[in-house]
């Protein structure tokens, strides 16, 4: 992780977005700490519930996970919450599966779940 402000990527898909937004609510304090980024109908969705601002790419299945992902391989990103739907098929599974598989190319921190990215957003090595 770099040391200048961190960047924390956010993606959920639909059935998850409440999820992300409970999350995001909850966090704003840690949040509002880090430059944020997000696909795009989940960047809109915190960034009007917390007031904070949130960097929106493409929506997923149009392109937005590859998106994070090339900035992940750039390096432009120290953490990604991605709160992945397990129960429903996603049109865009192969970019789901890329952006999965990049950040561990790079040792990038993921979170598919709300007690992983609890976990991982509280930890000390955050800062
Ligand atoms: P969205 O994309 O935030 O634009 O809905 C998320 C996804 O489905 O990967």
């Amino acid at each position: 992780m770099k040391d200048t402000i961190k960047t924390i990527a956010l993606i959920a898909h639909d059935s998850k977005k409440d999820e992300m937004v409970e999350w995001a609510l909850k966090n704003k304090e840690i949040l509002s700490k880090y430059e944020l980024c997000g696909t795009g109908t989940t960047a809109k969705r915190v960034a009007v519930a917390t007031g904070l601002t949130v960097k929106g790419y493409l929506s997923g299945p149009l392109g937005g996970d590859q998106q994070i992902g090339a900035k992940v391989a750039e390096g432009e990103i120290d953490f990604v919450v991605f709160f992945c739907d397990p129960l429903t098929a996603q049109p865009h599974d192969p970019d789901v599966k890329a952006l999965l598989r990049i950040a561990n190319v790079y040792d990038v921190p993921i979170a598919t779940n709300m007690s992983t990215a609890d976990f991982v957003i509280t930890s000390p090595l955050m800062k």
